[in-house]
């Protein structure tokens, strides 16, 4: 079955997936995007790092691609959303 891309008001949205059990703390990720990441205090041997929101519009997404790009161990996808 073709899958459509979802827009809402014209605008393209996209899921952001991040591998939790790759990721190693680094916080390129925060520092490319602070309204998407954040870090979360833990006892863990890394920084954890936690979505602050998963689902993003098309003004959000330059960010998000930024850190999917630096991001060194490269655990972060950002999709776009599609209808099923
Ligand atoms: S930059 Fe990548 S590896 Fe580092 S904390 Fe962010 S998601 Fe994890």
């Amino acid at each position: 079955m073709l899958k459509k891309t979802v827009k809402v008001d014209n605008r393209l949205r996209y899921r952001i997936e991040l591998d939790h059990d790759l990721c190693q703390g680094h916080s390129v990720c925060i520092a490319e995007a602070p309204a998407l990441f954040s870090l979360n205090e833990s006892n863990a041997s890394y920084d954890q790092i936690q979505l602050i929101t998963s689902e993003i519009d098309e003004e959000q997404s330059e960010a998000a691609f930024r850190a999917q790009k630096y991001c060194p161990n490269g655990v972060i996808r950002v999709l776009p959303i599609e209808d099923s």
